[in-house]
């Protein structure tokens, strides 16, 4: 087995192209007025433009431009000015019409790029050769009729965007990582959810292989039906040792479309070059030229999201927090909303994170809840970093007290909590020097180990000091008065 034979893996480069579909969220179809909803009962979704009746004169979606625009911006493509339709045609059940409205020559995007993490978390630019507008087919279901199957043509019409990558990628954790950043700028956009569990964002992955430092590249294998990014590392890395084994084996590879089995981990022919699909793309006569104006592009530019790229330098150029802690924020919109939103009261960026990172995702994952749902308010998190800031509240106490009445009385401001529940750190001196005194007289053998130079004493003092004052006390005064006291 080729798995055993690293020394025989070694010798070969991996190559790698990806094209992603990412289904779009409209109100509507493509090309009709259909709704694009998802989860509806079978058929409910459909229109004669759906069913492909006669007569029926198809009109481009403006959101679906709105939303190629924005990935076209995101990614750094050059934007068509000037784009036909195209029909691409091909027989199946669930495609009534007989052909997809598609681009062929003239894709809204081009020659983009995007930056990614490689195998050895260096960032790398992946090219994009194109992102074109294309519409989905409805579902044939096998395995609900033992006889029959039913069409289901809810999707038939559904706006697509496909991204083509350049074949730049040369490992499994690249086209990982390209697509994970794909997923999450599509969430980001908000124009598609991403899910490929639900089939919303499908990937076909283009592989091959060749001998390192060749510049040749080796005839591809196009692999189709992955419904998860791990689905996809497993089947590119059946892909690559099949073909390594065939190379090795005096054998050629054949350029192909196989798909991929889950259950086995394999990959199995679907159709060789000879019998590669014939589209017949032709022009589309039932829809006019697409003129795309500069004023539309510029509006779309302003009423972009913040993309995550962005919130990662400003987070650590700008606000000073860790590359770490930048990329557990950015991971998911929602998140980096809320983080957005609580430094806007406050400049402890830092603190913003820890609570964010720390106390506010345990509790969403122990209740298993998301951010949407997190009942405190940004505003509040803030109030309650200040109150830590202003040695009100120590920290301890706003994370095991505070925090938890926050989130059961949410309309409270944490301040009002902290006096209501008598958490608030004293400074008070004389009250501070008599808990001190009451701690040094119960360990008089201590105190005398830290006169004699054992200044390690100090924490234990504290610890006593802390739980006779019910953690009251405020930390920094006290450790200086204590400090005083001893060395008095
Ligand atoms: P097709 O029309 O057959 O899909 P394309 O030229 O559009 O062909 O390429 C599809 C994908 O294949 C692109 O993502 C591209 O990067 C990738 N690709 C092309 N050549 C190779 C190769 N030798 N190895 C891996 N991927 C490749
Ligand atoms: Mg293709």
């Amino acid at each position: 087995m080729i798995e055993e034979r690293p020394e025989i893996l070694d010798k070969y480069q991996l190559v790698v192209g990806l094209e992603i579909h990412a289904q779009l969220i409209t109100a509507s179809k493509a090309y009709s007025g259909a709704p694009n909803a998802y989860g509806d009962l079978p058929n409910a979704n459909t229109c004669p433009l759906t069913l492909g009746h006669p007569g029926t004169l198809p009109r481009l979606n403006e959101a679906v431009i709105e939303h190629a625009i924005r990935l076209g911006l995101a990614t750094d493509c050059q934007l068509t000015r000037e784009m036909h339709f195209a029909r691409k045609n091909y027989f199946y059940p669930d495609l009534p019409k007989g052909y997809q409205i598609t681009q062929d020559k003239t894709p809204i995007c081009v020659n983009g790029s995007l930056s990614v993490k490689d195998a050895d978390g260096n960032q790398k630019r992946i090219g994009i050769t194109r992102i074109h507008i294309e519409e989905d087919a409805g579902k044939s279901i096998h395995d609900q009729d033992p006889y029959n199957t039913l069409v289901d043509l809810n999707r038939a019409g559904v706006p697509l965007l496909e991204i083509v990558s350049e074949p730049d990628i040369r490992s499994i954790e690249e086209a990982y990582n390209y697509i994970a950043e794909i997923r999450r700028l599509v969430r980001y956009l908000d124009i598609c959810d991403g899910n490929m569990e639900e089939g919303s964002m499908r990937c076909d992955a283009n592989v091959s292989v060749m001998l390192k430092g060749s510049s040749t590249f080796g005839k591809r294998c196009e692999v189709k039906n992955m419904n998860s990014l791990r689905n996809v590392q497993r089947a590119i890395s059946y892909e690559m040792k099949r073909q390594i084994a065939l190379i090795e084996n005096g054998q050629d590879v054949e350029q192909q479309t196989r798909s991929f089995e889950a259950v086995s981990g394999t990959t199995f022919t679907l159709r060789g070059k000879e019998d590669a699909h014939d589209y017949r793309y032709f022009p589309e006569p039932d829809m006019p030229a697409l003129l795309l104006e500069q004023g539309s592009i510029d509006e779309v530019q302003r009423s972009m999201p913040p993309l995550p790229r962005q919130l990662f330098e400003r987070y650590t150029q700008k606000l000073g927090l860790s590359e770490y802690d930048a990329n557990l924020i950015i991971e998911s919109k929602p998140i980096a909303l809320y983080y957005e939103k609580i430094i806007e009261h406050t400049d402890n960026h830092k603190a913003a994170a820890n609570w964010l990172m720390g106390d506010i995702k345990s509790y969403l994952n122990q209740s298993a809840t998301g951010i949407e749902d997190f009942p405190i308010a940004p505003e509040k998190i803030a109030a309650l970093i200040a109150l830590i800031d202003s040695e009100k509240v120590s920290y301890s106490l706003a994370s095991q007290k505070l925090f938890p009445l926050m989130l059961e009385r949410k309309d409270a401001w944490p301040e009002a909590l902290a006096e209501e529940k008598q958490v608030l750190q004293k400074s008070d001196d004389e009250w501070l020097k008599g808990i001190i005194k009451d701690v040094l007289a119960s360990y008089p053998d201590k105190v005398e180990a830290y006169k004699k130079g054992n200044k390690g004493m100090l924490g234990l003092f504290m610890g006593e000091l802390m739980k006779r004052s019910d953690r009251k006390a405020n930390p920094k005064i006290a450790n200086q008065l204590l400090k005083e006291i001893l060395e008095s």
